[in-house]
This record gives C-alpha cells, structure tokens and sequence, in this order.
C-alpha cells in the first residue's frame, strides 16, 4: 500500500473497539479490509480466517495470525448512586485506570461517554494520596446520579464493554502514531499490508490469515484457529510492550523504530531455533533492522499455535509503547519493516525449507 493508505489502515484499526470477547468491530474492518484478497470467514468467538485468493489446498499452509482484541473493562453491576462498577478484561495495572476517559456501549449498540471517577485530591487524607487504589473500589461516571437513570435512561447494565476513548492521531514530524490498542491492532493492520504486498506473488505455499480473538484473556482464539488452519509454519504479529524508554541500551530489546522484534522466548513460548534464525537472515538481506528479545514475561498467541501441532512458529513483534493503558505510542517505520520482513518470508518459503526446520540429522 502506499505509505497515505497505511498510515489510514493503522488509524482505522486502533479506533475501532474490541475488547476481549468483544471483537466484533474490529473483525467487520478486517472482513472489509480484507474483501478481494481471499475469503473471510467468522466463527462464534469472533475469530476470522481469511484463506488468501490462490490457496490451492495441496501446499504446505502458513498461519499468519494476529489477535484482535486489547484490554478493555466490563460493566459487573451498577452501583445505587447510578456509577458503574467493573471488572478488567486483560491485564491493567491498577494505578493506569483512574481518570481515563471511556467509552460504555450499552444495551442498544451505541456509545456512553464516561470517566473512571477519582475522589478529588481536596478530599484526600495524607493516607489516602499513598494508597494504590483497587479495582473493586473503582467506578466509572456517566454524567448520571441514579441506578435507575444509568439503566434505564442509558441502557448500560451487567455485560456492557468498556473501550479507552483515544481517537488515533499520525504525528509526521515524528514518524509516529498515538493511540490506543496498539496492542494488537498494528498486528491486524499487519495482516492486511502484508496481503497486500504479496498481492502479485507467485507463492509455493498457502497462507491463511488468522484474526484470532480473546489473546488477552489466555490466547483462547489462538488455540482454535490453530486448529482449524492446521499450519506447517505460523509467524505471529504482536504489538509488544517496548522497553526502550525504561531499560539501557544494552539490555533495550524492543525499541521503537528498532525494527520488528523477534521473539526468542517468553513465559509462554520459545520459537523454533531454525526459522528463527532464518527470519533474522532474512531481515539483514532485505536491509531492515531488528532486535530479538528474551522476555521473562508476556505471552503471544504463537504458543498456541505451535502447541497444536508442532509447527514451527516465530513472532515479528511491532514495537509499542506504554501498551496496555489507554494511550501508546508505536512507529509508522515498524510497521512497514514488520510487514516488509513477513512478505519476504512468505514469498521465500518453499515445502523443503519449512521441512528444513524440522531436520535433525546434519
Ligand atoms: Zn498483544
């Protein structure tokens, strides 16, 4: 796509909302993103495959997967006082969820504004300024005073999803995008650009796109998808949580406009050693950067995926700051170097080099 056309598919795939299990918006704008490049189809979950235009059903197949879904809330009751109470769906850290501005959908489909609500500093005692406020205490406002207005008036009860309100903005000066769910939507957008640009190719293997739902709940679309793609070789786009602005350079593993990061391990995942390799060899003959990260956290649908049946899986992950709050900061060069690096795998992937990494004997 040309760069204007990216910069728009990056946009459109952070604003949409898409809490886990409430991914549907997302999986319309990937199910029309993705119209002329192959077949799209959804399941229950909200999972959506797209077996690309050309797929012969005789060729090894590659699972090009991203998730779809990013941390969100869920409306667990509504308080007397007409407030909200919620509950987290993904992993927030306490302290980044007072004051944000949200988004409730109600019963009917359309959207409340609101703000987690936060006692005014005035009213805080010595004590209170110290303490980490939990979840369970916490409350989101929707301009109402009573149980009856916010349930009956604004159709918001039990079961609603709650998104960030962040509208995502392309900053040129700096090459960068602000917005929120970076985490995974630059991996969706991904999904897209890199069928894009193997548009024209002539490919010795099948590729099926997977848009696999709930990742931030426990990679639970994954282990579906998995199975229903039955891949020979999976490669998984990820926002990960950048580190370059916390860790020395030394140490920084994923840095923004570093390049795409390849994943070694996690605590959920290790790649395997060969395609791993191969992806990093890959990169430097194609000119782009990139780092690779030992992480002793986080965890990435490719597990899932390689737990099925053993395919040879690595991540390409797209550098994304301060990622699971409301607001993140991640690279328009990252995007293009991630997606560039994808398309060269593919286009270079043949049955005897996926066989070659799975070999053992010399
Ligand atoms: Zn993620």
């Amino acid at each position: 796509m040309e760069e204007q056309a990216q910069i728009e598919l990056v946009k459109a795939f952070s604003n949409a909302h898409g809490a886990p299990g409430f991914e549907r918006e997302v999986v319309k704008l990937f199910k029309q993103q993705m119209a002329g490049r192959g077949d799209t189809t959804v399941d229950g979950m909200f999972n959506a495959l797209t077996a690309r235009a050309g797929n012969t059903g005789k060729r090894p197949v590659i699972q090009l997967d991203a998730h779809s879904d990013s941390v969100g809330l869920l409306v667990q009751a509504i308080r007397p006082n007409g407030l909200i109470k919620f509950v987290t769906l993904g992993g927030w850290v306490p302290t980044n969820i007072p004051a944000m501005k949200v988004q409730v959908r109600n019963q009917l489909g359309e959207y409340v504004t609101g703000v987690v609500a936060t006692k005014p500093p005035h009213f805080m005692t010595a004590e209170e300024r110290k303490q980490v406020p939990t979840v369970a205490d916490m409350s989101i406002d929707v301009g109402t005073s009573s149980r009856e207005e916010t349930i009956n008036q604004l159709h918001i009860n039990t079961g609603c999803p709650i998104f960030p309100a962040v509208e995502c903005e392309y900053l040129p000066n700096q090459g960068m995008f602000f917005g929120k769910d970076f985490d995974n939507r630059v991996g969706a957008a991904a999904l897209v650009e890199t069928f894009d640009q193997l548009s024209q190719a002539d490919l010795a293997v099948d590729v099926v796109a997977s848009l696999s739902a709930q990742e931030e709940v426990g990679l639970r679309g994954a282990y579906v998808t998995a199975r229903k793609v039955n891949p020979d070789l999976a490669i998984v786009f990820e926002g990960c949580p950048a580190d370059d602005t916390f860790e020395p350079d030394w140490l920084s593993q994923t840095r923004v406009k570093g390049g795409p990061m390849l994943r070694d391990m996690d605590t959920s995942f290790i790649a395997n050693p060969l395609f791993e390799q191969f992806a990093a060899d890959t990169a430097e003959r194609i000119g782009i950067p990139y780092t690779r990260a030992v992480r002793t956290g986080g965890g990435v649908d490719g597990a899932a995926i390689t737990y099925w049946q053993g395919a040879p899986t690595i991540v390409i992950g797209i550098p994304v700051r301060y990622e699971h709050t409301a607001f993140n900061w991640t690279a328009l060069s990252d995007f293009q170097a991630a997606t560039k690096l994808a398309a060269a795998l593919i286009a270079d992937m043949t049955p005897e080099r996926i066989a070659s990494f799975t070999q053992v004997d010399d």
